[in-house]
């Protein structure tokens, strides 16, 4: 498609952060991209790159009032010799198209936002950081905004890309959480939402996540909705468990993510001739597999964190001590090699890394 993208300049740039003050997306850069969709006879049209802004909306855009709106994350980093590097952004615009179909939006052109976003961040690259652990997180979304209260479909959306410098999730380096199997309340099931990546989920898990943070846990552990013991994901992460050898991964039923950083892992796991299992894992297994000695090693994997060691499970009255509550080995080997790759200082075997 050969539309080109009208540019704005901000004259006002912004002071940025210190590093360490960075924590995740409480700053933004100086500049946005978006383009609308105005019907289908337009299609997604007027692409820009605009000032940092405020946007205005109709109280009764459709997407306040029933939820129609999808979103990604990625993230850009700087290497030492000065390069961007955007970790496998092909995939988080294929999944956008996904979630975009389920959610009855209309899909976007998957290389023209691309280059969009590589225009954008040409353009706000001095708000990468570049402190160990630092990156530039992403935010592409789309919202439903005709004014209109019938609980039908948009005709109305707006396409939105903003840039958030975020600090280490370690400063103190990689450490495990204490994480609550949740047996009450449940996130997604099956023909629902939960392969999307839209506010809809989060809404139905925010509950339960304020519940156990006020409780000491870092994250919720949620199971199936149907049988409510088949393991599904943590908070917003994948969940892996290292079991007798081999790792398993909750397989991609209909009601998880596909992680772009669940799908690394696996690419990873077979490189180096480590077996892996995607099936159903059920709370019970893996409770009998901690009383055998088995369970070697769990952790949840997503974007931000890349990989989170999971030290504590507490389910009913029960609490597994997972490989004695510390990091494990083959935790840190992911965590160092996926981020090695991410921040240009390791090979990039797999030929993940997208330059701008
Ligand atoms: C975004 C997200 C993940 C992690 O996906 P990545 O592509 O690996 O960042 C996992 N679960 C849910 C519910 C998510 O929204």
């Amino acid at each position: 498609m050969a539309y080109s993208i009208k540019t704005q300049l901000t004259d006002a740039k912004k002071q940025k952060p210190a590093a360490d003050e960075l924590g995740f997306g409480k700053y933004y850069t100086d500049h946005m991209f978006m383009m609308d969709y105005n019907g289908e006879e337009q299609g997604w049209e007027n692409p820009r790159i605009i000032p940092y802004q405020p946007i205005s909306l109709d109280p009764a855009a459709k997407v306040f009032h029933y939820g129609q709106t999808v979103f990604e994350g990625l993230k850009a980093y700087r290497t030492a010799d000065q390069r961007i590097l955007l970790f496998r952004p092909q995939k988080n615009f294929k999944r956008l198209n996904l979630s975009n179909e389920r959610i009855d939006i209309p899909p976007i052109d998957e290389s023209f936002v691309l280059q969009a976003l590589k225009e954008l961040i040409q353009i706000d690259q001095d708000w990468i950081p570049t402190e160990k652990g630092t990156s530039l997180y992403i935010r592409p979304f789309i919202i439903a905004t005709e004014p209109s209260l019938g609980a039908s479909t948009s005709t109305h959306h707006q396409f939105i890309i903003i840039l958030s410098p975020v600090g280490s999730y370690y400063p103190e380096g990689i450490h495990p959480v204490k994480i609550y199997v949740e047996s009450e309340y449940v996130r997604a099931v099956k023909g629902g939402i939960g392969m999307a990546k839209t506010a809809g989920n989060y809404a139905a898990g925010l509950k339960a996540q304020a519940d156990v943070s006020a409780q000491g846990f870092a994250q919720v552990l949620w199971l199936d909705g149907v049988h409510r013991k088949y393991i599904e994901e943590v908070g917003s992460m994948n969940v892996f468990f290292k079991v007798g050898g081999k790792v398993i991964t909750p397989a991609l039923n209909g009601s998880i993510l596909d992680g772009v950083v669940r799908n690394s892992i696996l690419q990873l796991l077979k490189l180096w001739n480590i077996p892996t299992e995607e099936r159903m894992i059920s709370i019970d297994e893996l409770y009998e597999a901690y009383l055998s000695g088995t369970l070697e090693e769990a952790f949840g994997t997503g974007t931000a964190a890349v990989i989170s060691p999971i030290g504590e499970l507490h389910w009913q009255d029960k609490k597994l001590v997972i490989n004695g509550g510390d990091t494990g080995e083959l935790s840190a080997k992911l965590y160092d090699t996926l981020t090695g790759i991410q921040n240009g200082e390791k090979s990039d075997v797999l030929e993940w890394m997208v330059e701008v």
